[in-house]
């Protein structure tokens, strides 16, 4: 009341609620305006209004926005609301709190390949999964795009939780009238004595990323070394993001060879001179190149200078003609103008597009209708396309004739016991015989002993790749390397 007389013509405002009869409340507000000194008024106006309902608007406004509109879980403001409080309460009463990341590992691809339609609808069941999968006090929110996170308090269920929450992954995802499959990759911190919100995340997603790392669809538990990792990949990101136009990216050139001796072919393979690091190989870096994406720009670089480089020599006689093979991975398929840029470069370097074969692997099979698409116009070019470390997927044969493959090459993990495993001696000879059957051409790589050599051309399998004959090399190194076998410099048929 003071307050009000001290500050003539000042509204000012008081919400309080008042018990109802029905052991319920009713919300008033009441605004009181000081107007003494006004002459046609000449005293104090006091309104009061009933907001019962719009309060009851207010907090469903208010839910909303702390709600992913798409799943209907809590989106990343609650959970960390919910999150703070948990925490407050572990520290009061000394009980566990502990978080579990969850990343769907195919979903950018699901969502690049088959449309954000059937994204949504992947990320809808997902939830609805995750939901069923965790106990009645766990919470599990949405953080974003396709990161979940799951927090429970009591930790002696955490890793069952982790298991429970891969297996939900397990079955394939009906949607529409199709079935997709993805797995997740699972990160699992717990709360440290007076962690705060920010560390526990930063460590359940540092455990998240060791989970991808090691091979995906697995849960990984924090720890410090973690922190490391996590870094490690930062800065890999951001040194990859600078390389191109640092021109820190190089091609080595592997020699594929007929009968263990004729070079048949080159496979051009990326090299990055890191500033620091050295010289590092595609294992080092691709899976961060691919997961940011930055393999479309890397990728599509490969293959202008692969093209350019090898056309040149050829061009120049210093080579004989081989087939330049060029390894393409499936974000740079469901990119579109990955077709376009090879019939570019084709124009731009006089390559015979019949000499050059991309080498795709079975995950490009898989992922759906648009990279099925880019795959057919690059076809269409007259390019060639090669299946890559094929025994380690799931393709149907069909997909390899629809896709128009003409080649295949054996995994090296097969070719490593096919000259004393019975095992790899009875896949590599089946492959053989499917390769017969269907007319295509058949290479083995990681070809490391004249013993796998010698086996694999027993089995039928001519055309080797691997150690044995010649690392990936440096482009004057392989050009000798292709001199010194050639002889003559002699066409290879193809
Ligand atoms: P990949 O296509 O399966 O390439 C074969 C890998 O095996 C190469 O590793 C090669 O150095 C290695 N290798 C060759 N002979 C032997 C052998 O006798 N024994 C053993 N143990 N290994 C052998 P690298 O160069 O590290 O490349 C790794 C992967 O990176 C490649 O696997 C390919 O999937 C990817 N990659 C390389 N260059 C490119 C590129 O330009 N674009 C794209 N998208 N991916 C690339
Ligand atoms: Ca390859
Ligand atoms: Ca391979």
């Amino acid at each position: 009341r003071a307050d009000v007389l001290a500050r003539p013509g000042v509204p000012h405002v008081v919400r309080f609620r008042i018990s109802t009869a029905d052991r319920g409340w009713r919300h008033l507000e009441e605004v009181a305006t000081n107007l003494l000194d006004d002459p046609t008024v000449g005293g104090v106006v006091v309104n009061t209004r009933d907001i019962t309902e719009r309060r009851r608007h207010e907090h469903e406004l208010l839910a909303q926005a702390r709600r992913d509109p798409l799943t209907g879980l809590p989106n990343r403001r609650l959970f960390h609301e919910l999150l703070d409080s948990a925490l407050e309460r572990a520290r009061e009463a000394h009980t566990d709190v502990g978080v579990v990341f969850i990343d769907l590992d195919r979903f950018k691809l699901v969502n690049d390949s088959l449309g954000h339609h059937v994204g949504d609808a992947l990320l809808v069941e997902a939830a609805a999964r995750l939901r069923d999968s965790v106990r009645s006090g766990d919470v599990v929110a949405r953080l974003g795009g396709d990161e979940f996170v799951v927090m429970c308090e009591g930790l002696d269920a955490v890793d069952e939780l982790a298991a429970r929450v891969l297996a939900a992954f397990r079955l394939p995802f009906r949607i529409g009238a199709g079935e997709v499959y993805t797995t997740a990759s699972v990160g699992v911190a717990l709360a440290r004595p007076d962690a705060d919100r920010t560390e526990l995340l930063r460590d359940a997603d540092a455990a998240m990323y060791a989970a991808k790392a090691r091979g995906r669809n697995r849960s990984a538990v924090f720890d410090g070394g973690l922190v490391e990792a996590a870094r490690e990949r930062l800065a890999i990101e951001s040194g990859l993001r600078r390389a191109l136009e640092h021109r820190e990216l190089e091609l080595h050139w592997q020699p594929i060879v007929a009968d263990g001796r004729a070079p048949v072919g080159v496979e051009a393979l990326l090299r990055w001179h890191h500033p620091e690091r050295g010289l590092l190989a595609p294992e080092s870096f691709l899976d961060v190149a691919e997961d940011t994406g930055l393999i479309i720009g890397i990728g599509g670089w490969a293959v202008r200078e692969a093209c350019e480089r090898w056309a040149a020599i050829t061009r120049a006689g210093e080579v004989p003609p081989l087939d330049l093979h060029v390894n393409l991975s499936v974000r740079q398929l469901v990119a579109p103008g990955t077709a376009e840029l090879v019939a570019q470069v084709l124009r731009d370097t006089g390559l015979d597009p019949a000499r050059l074969r991309f080498e795709i692997t079975e995950s490009a099979l898989l992922a759906g209708h648009d990279a099925h698409v880019e795959l057919g116009l690059i076809r269409a070019l007259g390019v060639r396309l090669s299946l890559d470390d094929f025994g380690t997927g799931y393709s149907s044969l069909t997909r390899l004739r629809e896709l128009d493959i003409d080649m295949i090459k054996i995994d090296r993990s097969f070719v490593a016991g096919v000259d004393d495993d019975p095992d790899d001696v009875a896949i590599v000879a089946a492959i053989v015989e499917l390769a017969r059957v269907m007319r295509l051409d058949v290479v083995a790589e990681g070809v490391e002993t004249p013993r796998q050599a010698e086996a694999l051309l027993a089995l039928g399998c001519h055309r080797t790749q691997g150690f044995l004959h010649a690392p990936p090399l440096p482009l004057d190194a392989v050009r000798s390397w292709i001199a010194g076998r050639s002889g003559s410099v002699e066409p290879v048929p193809h």
